[in-house]
């Protein structure tokens, strides 16, 4: 459904005043995301002919921008993303699972934003697969779709994984499916347990490793001896991990998601 005033229609009306008051003042690559945006989608980024081979039925569709800026673009991304996660959905009951750093972890992920985010994703995914493995808890092989967020409600740097987990897995034979309880995936305090061990123990293998950068106020971190003092208090606390059954079934969940992965801005 189109939106009664899109963010396109106010880059038309208002751009060429906003670019001619703020000449100099905007960056090539602003330029081209305000142009990719004001012609999205219209004959001026080309377009093609769509046909029915059987009923000869065609017409003529422009192409879009795909600029990963432009509302428009991003929604529709956003559309056939969740369509192909929903596909993905088990008639099977799901839990919603988070995976959330602390925050003196959370600030070296600042200035180190892929290797941690990485291993944000491996720990948190290692850490469901084991205990979900292990016999003492569901014994099976488990499937997880997991969403990285970075920010959280209050634009604070706030790092966690989302998962969509299904209750129940393959058994290690291959041969049945292992129901988890209706309410209950795994105990979140074995979870955490093992999360914050694993993530440590690679944080610290990165550290030795040369490949973090400390900056500013933490720059005294790149000292092993101080790095190992600011994890202390982080080795002994509690690592919070969440997992539930959604209120509103897997798909709300996952809708949830659908607009972060794609968001922009400002949207339509
Ligand atoms: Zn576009
Ligand atoms: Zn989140």
């Amino acid at each position: 459904m189109r939106a009664s005033l899109e963010v396109a229609d106010i880059f038309r009306a208002a751009g060429p005043t906003y670019r001619a008051a703020h000449a100099g003042h905007l960056s090539l690559h602003q330029l081209k995301i305000m142009s990719a945006i004001e012609h999205c989608p219209t004959a001026a980024l080309g377009g093609h002919v769509e046909a029915c081979t059987d009923c000869g039925h065609w017409r003529i569709a422009y192409n879009s921008c795909r600029n990963r800026h432009c509302p428009r673009c991003q929604g529709a991304a956003a559309r056939s993303w969740l369509e192909a996660r929903e596909a993905d959905l088990l008639p099977v009951g799901y839990f919603h699972v988070v995976f959330t750093l602390p925050a003196e972890v959370a600030a070296i992920a600042f200035h180190n934003k892929a290797p941690l985010y990485d291993l944000l994703f491996k720990a948190a995914a290692d850490t469901m697969l084991t205990i979900a493995a292990d016999p003492k808890h569901l014994g099976a092989r488990i499937g997880i779709t997991a969403v990285l967020h970075t920010w959280g409600s209050a634009l604070t740097h706030h790092p966690h994984i989302h998962m969509i987990v299904p209750g129940g897995g393959i058994s290690r034979d291959g041969t049945r499916w292992i129901s988890a309880r209706p309410a209950f995936l795994l105990p979140v305090r074995v979870l955490g347990a093992l999360f914050r061990r694993l993530f440590l123990t690679r944080l610290r293998a990165l550290h030795d490793r040369g490949q973090l950068a400390f900056y500013g106020s933490m720059s005294d971190l790149a000292e092993r001896r101080a790095f190992l003092r600011h994890l202390s208090p982080v080795r002994k606390k509690r690592w919070v991990v969440y997992a539930k059954p959604p209120f509103a079934g897997p798909e709300a969940v996952l809708a949830y998601l659908a607009r972060y992965t794609h968001r922009v801005a400002i949207s339509n």
